[in-house]
């Protein structure tokens, strides 16, 4: 494996002797700030490629690459580049107007996913709100489903972001409790359950919403041949199969899309993150005339979805995945991964997902929360993020050097070794 994925990174560990965060950088980012989150206390200054430096110039290996939208690393050149030339040329026309760079975006990125259209917005959870929009409208004008009972079958232990229509149909208390009312018209069924799927469709059912991997749920990897019983259950009942790869899609699992994996083509295709290359927010709704082809001008829209920048960074992205290259270095580092987190079961670990550069790991509860072996990690200079309880998510850039993926999964190996 060459370093052409990260030509401008020196390699190496982090520094040997690493001291707790700087207490009042990270206050001061704290005090006037809504607490929706609870990040570590690190504030990060610059990066390249899998490192990020911090205000006080420790370095450390970023192993959650923005939850997938860092995906070709931190300032990757290419990516800066495509940019950085269209900030000197034009930002932003809304789509009142057409600009140059919207075409090749919408045909590459249609291309890459072998459709006709697409639909342009910015943060993944617009973009699970178009796909909500395109299967309702899709299901009064296409299937005949009588006006407002369209129903939408989603599964239990779901993120599709967190919007108020959105967080409504999530299970996890955190997201939902106190924000309702919700928007009815949805159908949870548990997660990997085929036949429980196929049990709660009915007439109404215009579309299964589904991750094809759950990433927020910890990288929970449904059981063989789901996602092919999930397109086989909505093409015999005429429902679409909306497939949510904004955090699984893109390269991350070693294919382009994580529903390549079981050679399964949903109707929609739910893209963010990684699409922005780490510099915008981009989003997509990827899918067929017969399908996205119901709206109408008015109908749904965004000032900022596929403006000039974020087409040129849009199209880069497209282009580097189109070559392959990104995805076979996933499943190859994927490997590395897989091995040395599978070695550490019994021995801190008591369960490991992995999928192409992507693993959720379960820590044994008896050694500490996800958050306190976060913290350790930290503090040996690894950056990554717990989920849920004891989870903790490892999704490096795609471009992380082996022996800088192997140091860091050192790191967490003593980290456990000392925790028990
Ligand atoms: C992150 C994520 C979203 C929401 O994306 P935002 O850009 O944060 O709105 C939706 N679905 C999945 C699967 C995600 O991982």
């Amino acid at each position: 494996m060459t370093s052409t994925f990260q030509p401008t990174i020196e390699t190496g560990s982090a520094s040997t002797t690493p001291a707790p965060a700087t207490p009042a950088a990270v206050d001061r980012a704290e005090a006037r700030t809504a607490h929706n989150y609870h990040p570590l206390p690190v504030v990060i200054e610059h990066a390249e490629g899998a490192w990020m430096t911090d205000v006080d110039g420790r370095r450390f290996l970023d192993l959650l690459a923005g939850y997938s939208a860092l995906n070709f690393g931190h300032s990757n050149p290419r990516l800066v580049e495509a940019a950085r030339a269209q900030l000197g040329q034009l930002t932003l026309t809304s789509r009142a107007f057409i600009h140059d760079r919207f075409a090749d975006f919408c045909a590459e990125l249609g291309d890459l996913c072998g459709k006709d259209l697409v639909l342009p917005m910015n943060t993944g959870a617009e973009a699970v709100e178009t796909a909500i929009k395109v299967a309702r409208k899709w299901g009064y004008d296409v299937k005949g489903v009588p006006a407002d009972a369209a129903r939408i079958i989603v599964a239990s232990g779901n993120f599709h972001g967190r919007t108020t229509t959105i967080v409504g149909f999530s299970d996890d208390p955190d997201a939902r409790d106190g924000f309702g009312p919700f928007a009815p018209g949805f159908d949870t069924v548990p997660y990997g359950d085929l036949a429980a799927l196929e049990a709660a469709i009915t007439p109404e059912t215009v579309a299964v919403l589904i991750e094809p991997i759950q990433g927020e749920g910890g990288v929970v990897l449904p059981p063989d041949g789901y996602l092919r019983g999930v397109r086989a259950a909505c093409t015999a009942n005429n429902v679409l199969f909306a497939a949510d790869e904004i955090q699984a899609g893109l390269g991350r699992t070693g294919r382009t899309f994580a529903c390549d994996h079981e050679g399964v083509v949903p109707d929609l295709y739910v893209l963010g993150k990684a699409l922005g290359g780490g510099i915008v927010p981009v989003s997509a709704v990827v899918g067929d005339r017969d399908v996205l082809g119901v709206l109408a001008p008015g109908q749904h829209g965004s000032t900022f979805g596929g403006n000039p920048l974020a087409c040129a960074v849009g199209t880069e992205v497209v282009r580097m995945l189109a070559g392959g290259e990104f995805q076979a270095r996933a499943a190859e580092l994927g490997d590395l991964m897989r091995e040395r987190l599978e070695a550490l079961l019994g021995h801190g670990l008591v369960g490991v997902r992995v999928r192409g550069l992507w693993a959720g790991i379960d820590i044994d509860p008896a050694l500490g929360t996800g958050r306190e072996i976060c913290e350790r990690l930290m503090a040996r200079g690894v950056l990554a993020k717990d989920t849920h309880g004891s989870t903790i998510r490892f999704a490096p850039p795609l471009v992380i050097e082996p022996a800088d993926l192997a140091w860091g999964l050192d790191q967490l190996a003593d980290v456990l070794a000392e925790a028990r």
